[in-house]
């Protein structure tokens, strides 16, 4: 005889527009369940996404459940012999983000719960595994996906609970980590005017990681042969902000009759991927910013 299991419900939240708009959806949607919400914190996190998510936690009138995996970036960046995370080695996600939340749901699963995870994979993207469970016991659910809710659904969602989006969309695509390896050169331009103590503490890392790291080779989060030292150089950040606004107009005059959102500065910020000619989200994992 199968024993049917007790649910525990869960939904992550990393700091940027999906994952907000579907706790504040299932919120006002399902009242009935009784959700979790958590947020993997690396300690390296952009402020405008702890004050966003102050103030998500008033709306949904509920406290926010903060997981840490107690070690940090600088402890597992030295068990990694100063290797920094890449797209190829992304130690970081793993390490500070899905083990924290493996240890938080294994006392649940190890007391007899199924965990059902909500994720905010919306119906217009493709569906992509931001994170594989390996434990029996837990399933994965988007209700965006399920409900048929797009991009411009999202938008509403947070517009119309007061919330909005996180200020960080002023000038960044994505939550996550300050020194995130996925941000685009434009971004780490931004950085360093809008956050410099974050850029000279990435600064500092690269330096580091080019001294120290065992692997034989140099790697610079903006690419081959480009450190984060190159933004010293006036010229650099002149041409870096130039090919930005020649990429931003092409996308524009492609994107115009059909766009739904009118402010042309969250279109940048939204689309970026696009305007850089990616998918959404670029590889990036949905942990990190969805
Ligand atoms: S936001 Fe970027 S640097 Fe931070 S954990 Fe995610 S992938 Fe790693």
């Amino acid at each position: 005889m199968t024993i049917k299991r007790k649910q525990k419900h869960v939904l992550g939240l990393s700091g940027g527009k999906d994952s907000a708009a579907l706790a504040l959806y299932m919120r006002d949607n399902y009242p009935d369940l009784d959700i979790d919400y958590f947020f993997t914190d690396t300690g390296k996190e952009l402020p405008e996404v702890y004050e966003f998510l102050d103030k998500l936690e008033a709306y949904l009138g509920k406290e926010i459940i903060r997981l840490n995996d107690d070690k940090g970036f600088d402890y597992w960046l030295n068990q990694y012999n100063h290797f920094l995370p890449s797209g190829h080695q992304r130690w970081c996600t793993v390490q500070m983000k899905l083990v924290p939340f493996e240890k938080w749901v294994k006392s649940y699963l190890d007391d007899g719960y199924e965990i059902v995870s909500y994720v905010g994979i919306r119906a217009d993207e493709p569906y992509r595994d931001g994170y594989v469970p390996t434990q029996k016991f837990l399933t994965i659910k988007m209700p965006f996906a399920d409900d048929g809710l797009v991009k411009a659904d999202i938008l509403t969602i947070l517009r119309s609970t007061g919330v909005g989006l996180p200020a960080y969309y002023d000038w960044r695509s994505r939550s996550g980590c300050t020194f995130c390896f996925y941000q685009r050169k434009i971004e780490w331009v931004r950085l360093m005017e809008r956050h410099p103590e974050r850029f000279e503490e990435a600064k500092a890392y690269e330096k580091n990681a080019c001294e120290n790291s065992t692997r034989g080779e140099s790697y610079y989060w903006m690419g081959k042969n480009e450190p984060l030292s190159t933004l010293e150089d006036p010229k650099r950040i002149q041409q870096i902000k130039e090919d930005h606004l020649k990429r931003r107009e092409r996308y524009f005059k492609k994107k115009r009759r059909n766009s739904l959102i009118e402010d042309e500065k969250l279109i940048e910020m939204l689309d970026l991927d696009a305007i850089y000619d990616d998918i959404e989200g670029a590889g990036a994992c949905t942990t990190c910013y969805k």
